[in-house]
């Protein structure tokens, strides 16, 4: 079992249309048809929307994701068209909410990877390959890759697992040359993503883009980019590879609901427990910590 503990309740704002619950973010239609995403503070672990949010998150993801839609303006055009919540709407979406162009999306997850591990090491462990792209041998949970790979992926429903797909199907998917310029955009914008990172002591695993048609048919950045909900962010002096990577966000999380102490059982079919204020403070330090190591700006949402 999996999905939310708590399903929660869209915000009733005049002038808006709830569209969509996502894990973290609620979706919402302007009378003009533009789209509004607010992200919560909820987390998710182990395919679970966690009962405890952690506060401040949803604004320390939306600010890092204008951060660097702003870095990549030059490389590709983004969806934003303003950080300013629609009238009407609570006081509390101030900072997490986006006004965004409402794209014709496409239905392909775009991963690129830098580094080997989760489902990319499970397929390379099974089969020397990462959605059909052959991976020389002796590779371990964390090693580097010679060249970053493009490895797509299609969404899945709430508590399911995207799947990995080949470039291959999703060329015959889409047609040859979207997935040319898919793959070269998602190269290209992680790799400005991982030099920037690297230069702050932060490794960019791998990450996760979205891109939708405007109506010209141009391909634009969409949903967010390089936070930690979309992105592996591993702390560059603790690499080292042959075993899972420390991570900048959910480690506490994960740990804590991994050991005894948390009384959860992963393969019962029970929702997890409700998290404790230690572990909820140690990861709002970690994603302040990661917001401040990559801007280089002091958070004033600590
Ligand atoms: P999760 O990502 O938690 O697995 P989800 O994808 O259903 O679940 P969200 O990521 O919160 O939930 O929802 C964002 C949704 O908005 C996604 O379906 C994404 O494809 C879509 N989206 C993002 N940007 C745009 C845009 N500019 N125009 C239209 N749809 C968009
Ligand atoms: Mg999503």
């Amino acid at each position: 079992m999996s999905g939310f503990v708590d399903k929660p309740v869209p915000v009733a704002v005049p002038g808006l249309t709830h569209l969509h619950t996502g894990k973290v973010r609620d979706l919402y239609a302007t009378a003009d048809g533009d789209l509004v995403m607010v992200a919560s503070d909820r987390v998710s672990a182990y395919d679970w929307v966690l009962p405890t949010e952690i506060p401040g998150k949803g604004r320390l993801l939306t600010q890092l994701s204008l951060w660097w839609f702003e870095r990549l303006a030059d490389l590709v055009p983004n969806h934003v068209l303003s950080d300013i919540p629609p009238p009407g709407a609570p006081g509390d979406w101030t900072g997490r909410t986006l006004v965004c162009r409402n794209l014709d999306m496409v239905p392909v997850e775009c991963v690129a990877r830098g580094y080997l591990t989760g489902s990319g090491l499970a397929e390379y462990e099974r089969s020397g390959t990462v959605c059909g792209i052959s991976l020389p041998e002796g590779l371990v949970d964390g090693s580097r890759l010679d060249r970053p790979i493009f490895t797509p992926a299609v969404k899945a429903e709430v508590g399911e697992h995207d799947e990995n797909v080949s470039y291959a199907a999703v060329a015959a998917q889409h047609g040859a040359e979207l997935a040319a310029e898919l793959r070269e955009r998602t190269l290209e914008i992680y790799a400005r993503g991982r030099d920037i990172a690297e230069q702050r002591g932060i490794l960019l695993a791998d990450t996760k883009f979205e891109f939708g048609r405007d109506p010209n048919g141009a391909l634009v950045l969409a949903d967010e980019v390089f936070t930690p909900d979309s992105s592996r962010f591993w702390p560059a002096d603790a690499w080292d590879p042959g075993r899972a990577q420390p991570s900048f966000d959910k480690q506490f999380i994960r740990d804590w609901l991994a050991s005894p102490e948390s009384g959860w059982d992963r393969t019962a079919d029970t929702p997890p427990p409700p998290l404790p204020a230690n572990v909820v403070e140690r990861t709002h330090a970690k994603y302040v910590e990661v917001y401040e190591r990559l801007t280089g700006e002091k958070s004033r949402l600590a």
